[in-house]
C-alpha cells in the first residue's frame, strides 16, 4: 500500500530511540499504512469498533486505578493492576498528545491470560486505530483483544 509523506514521517517517529526506548513497529517491515489497514479489516470482521475496544479499556484502567498497585477484581471476570505513572509520553502520530505513561495488567480470571497495555495504547487504538507492530512490547492484536475483553 502507498503511504502518505505524512504517515512516513509518524513511522519514522515510531522508531526505537525516536519517542520511547523500544518504539512501537518491534519487528514489524511493513509500512505503517498497512499495519493500520490490515488490523483495521480484522477488527472490522468482529463487528466491534476501536471505540468500543477503549472504551472498556478504560474502564478497566479507571477501576484498576483506584486499588493503588493492588489487583483489584472486576465484574467476577478481571482482576485488574495498574502501575505507577510516570510521567507523559508524547503520542507519535504528532497530534500534541501527551498522554501518561501507565502500565495496566489485565487477568481474566476464567483462563489466567494476561493482556498488559498503555494509557497511550488506549489512546492510539481509539484515535489512529494504531495496535502496534508485530513484535512491539505493546502489541495488541485486535481481534485477541475484543474476545479478551468479551465484547467480541
Ligand atoms: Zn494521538
Amino acid at each position: 500500500m502507498k503511504q502518505s509523506p505524512e504517515l512516513e514521517l509518524i513511522q519514522a517517529n515510531m522508531m526505537p530511540g525516536a519517542l520511547s526506548a523500544h518504539g512501537f513497529i518491534g519487528q514489524d517491515s511493513r509500512k505503517l499504512a498497512d499495519i493500520l489497514h490490515t488490523d483495521a479489516k480484522s477488527l472490522e470482521k468482529t463487528g466491534i469498533t476501536k471505540e468500543a475496544l477503549a472504551e472498556k479499556m478504560q474502564e478497566l484502567t479507571d477501576y484498576g486505578m483506584r486499588g493503588l498497585g493492588t489487583p483489584m477484581p472486576v465484574d467476577d471476570i478481571f482482576e485488574v493492576e495498574v502501575g505507577d505513572y510516570r510521567g507523559k509520553l508524547p503520542c507519535p502520530f504528532k497530534d500534541n498528545a501527551k498522554i501518561d505513561k501507565r502500565q495496566t495488567v489485565v487477568r481474566r480470571l476464567d483462563t489466567g491470560v494476561i493482556i498488559r497495555w498503555t494509557d497511550l495504547n488506549i489512546h492510539m487504538i481509539k484515535e489512529h486505530g494504531f495496535f502496534e507492530g508485530y513484535g512491539s512490547v505493546y502489541r495488541l492484536d485486535p481481534v485477541e483483544l475484543a474476545r479478551f475483553l468479551g465484547i467480541a
